[in-house]
């Protein structure tokens, strides 16, 4: 496996303001009767990105999915590839596939002839399909399982298949509705990969549905992340983590801390936020949030630090509390820590030596501490 560092270091045409989008949902809306499955969603997918819709099951991201298929119509709003509207256009038309997460392979045919059923279709001449087919087999490493019936495989080489026969037509776009989902973690982990670079060799477009924020942030350039039929935001994985924008978001993706408080004072960029019970937080870039405004101050559990003693002059934000609970997780160890005011804050510490030289246990009195950029202020 060769890595795509480099290349996906500098691939961002969605900051480029002469790249125009490939594809693009335009006010999108879908109703099922008198449900609104996709709600005025607009979204702009560019080509060569690995593009995933994440969200919790029902948020409408499969149904975003259809539609851009051909599966489904919107009820208003429209979609362009490449600049033309594709409604009208039938599924078998559109320079789409789609690979669903059940797989549909044919359980009677071998994986050669799986693969080579949408080509003979099309009336692809018989040579034209053997060394199409020999091409997807030597991409997705199967050349030696030709032969073997879907039954005859593991879930892991039963994707692959799937994966072969869904890029065999050479499609622009290749649309993934969990892809991943049959197979148990490990072999999920090294899937993402292998899939990454299918992507990178074949240059296609990828728009991956996933309820897996992990998933997600391996895999994507982008992540869409839906609620009720909307976008809530759209970032790369560092950036939704990073900057999330609003509460929704920060709390979808990763574990975080959220203190709710007002800004007290402004000034500049920075701002101290008062907590209910009257502890100061400096935040260094309080971003849009206005004086006397109700925010919330979200940090990640690794952005706080935790010991057994004050921390020493000059350090920011520190709060004192009691070890309310911990979790030793091998590479980590995860603190709940009790502030005076009730509240009870994540940190985790990197178990990076053998041993601890500041061990805190269960009702340990602890000083929490972070750095005034450490977290984000939220005013959704
Ligand atoms: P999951 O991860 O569970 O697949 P999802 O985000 O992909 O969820 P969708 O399949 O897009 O969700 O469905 C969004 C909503 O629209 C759901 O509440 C679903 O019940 C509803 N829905 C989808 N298709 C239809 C349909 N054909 N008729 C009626 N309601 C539908």
């Amino acid at each position: 496996m060769k890595s795509l560092g480099s290349i996906r270091r500098s691939f961002a045409p969605w900051n480029d303001p002469e790249a125009k989008p490939y594809i693009s949902f335009e006010r999108v809306t879908k109703r099922f009767g008198d449900f609104t499955a996709v709600n005025d969603l607009s979204l702009d997918i560019y080509e060569r990105e690995f593009f995933a819709l994440l969200g919790a099951s029902g948020c409408g991201k499969s149904t975003l999915l259809r539609m851009l298929a051909g599966f489904e119509e919107p009820t208003s709003g429209r979609i362009l590839l490449e600049g033309q509207d594709l409604r009208g256009i039938p599924p078998y038309r559109r320079p789409v596939n789609m690979m669903f997460q059940s797989y549909a392979l044919f359980p009677h045919m071998t994986v050669e002839a799986n693969i080579a059923f949408g080509l003979k279709q099309d009336g692809m001449s018989k040579a034209d399909i053997a060394s199409r087919v020999a091409e997807m087999l030597k991409l997705v490493k199967l050349e030696q399982f030709a032969k073997r019936k879907p039954h005859q495989l593991s879930g892991g080489q039963r994707q692959r298949v799937a994966l072969a026969r869904s890029v065999a037509k050479r499609p622009k776009v290749l649309l993934l509705d969990e892809p991943l989902g049959a197979l148990d973690k490990k072999l999920r982990e090294e899937t993402q990969f292998e899939l990454m670079d299918l992507q990178q060799e074949l240059g296609l477009t990828f728009v991956v549905v996933t309820h897996d924020q992990e998933e997600a942030m391996t895999m994507a350039d982008r992540i869409a992340i839906m609620d009720k039929g909307q976008v809530m935001q759209v970032a790369t994985p560092a950036e939704v983590y990073e900057a999330p924008s609003s509460r929704f978001v920060a709390d979808f993706v990763g574990n975080v801390n959220m203190l709710e408080g007002t800004v007290a004072e402004r000034s500049d960029n920075a701002a101290t936020i008062t907590g209910a019970s009257g502890a100061r937080i400096r935040v260094e870039n309080a971003g849009e949030a206005t004086e006397g405004s109700s925010v919330a101050f979200a940090i990640r559990p690794e952005k706080i630090k935790v010991s057994s003693k004050p921390p020493a002059d000059g350090a920011t934000n520190v709060m004192e509390g009691e070890i309310w609970d911990l979790a030793y997780l091998g590479d980590m160890t995860v603190y709940h820590v009790k502030l005076s005011d009730g509240q009870v804050v994540k940190a985790s510490a990197l178990n990076s030596a053998r041993t601890m030289d500041d061990p805190l246990s269960w009702h340990d009195r602890a000083w929490i501490s972070f750095a005034p950029d450490a977290g984000v202020v939220l005013t959704r």
